[in-house]
C-alpha cells in the first residue's frame, strides 16, 4: 500500500465513515515523502512512537462521519502495518542506519580551567 488515499479506503472498509475521516492522519504518516522520495521516508513516522505522536496531534479518538468514535491509534497502527507488515520501534529503524563519523562528532570545548577562574 503506498498512497494515503488507499490507506483511507482501508480505514473506511474497517470502521466505516468516509475517506475524509482518516485522510489527514494517513497524509501525516506519509508527509515525510516530502523530504525523501523513497521508502526510507518511513523511518520518520512509521514506528510505535509515530503511532503515539499521531495520537498527540490528532487526539486520542476521532469521531467518524457515521458517528462512531474510534481510537486514533487504530488508524496509525493500521497504516504502519499495511506499509511494513508490523509495527517496528524506532530502535528497529536506528539499527539499520550505518554510522558515519559526522554523526558522533562533538565540538571540543575551548573552556579551560583558567577560563573558569579556578586555580
Ligand atoms: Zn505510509
Amino acid at each position: 500500500m503506498a498512497h494515503p488515499y488507499h490507506h483511507a479506503m482501508s480505514s473506511q472498509k474497517r470502521w466505516g465513515g468516509s475517506l475524509d475521516d482518516t485522510m489527514a492522519i494517513h497524509e501525516w504518516f506519509d508527509a515525510s515523502k516530502l523530504i525523501l522520495a523513497d521508502f526510507r521516508h518511513r523511518a520518520l513516522r512509521h514506528h510505535a512512537e509515530g503511532v503515539f505522536m499521531a495520537e498527540t496531534l490528532f487526539g486520542k479518538t476521532i469521531t467518524l462521519s457515521s458517528g462512531r468514535m474510534i481510537p486514533t491509534r487504530w488508524i496509525g497502527e493500521q497504516h504502519v502495518r499495511e506499509d511494513l507488515g508490523r509495527i517496528p520501534s524506532f530502535a528497529d529503524w536506528a539499527r539499520a542506519i550505518r554510522p558515519e563519523p559526522w554523526m558522533g562528532r562533538t565540538e571540543r570545548h575551548a573552556i579551560t580551567i583558567e577560563d573558569r577562574g579556578e586555580p
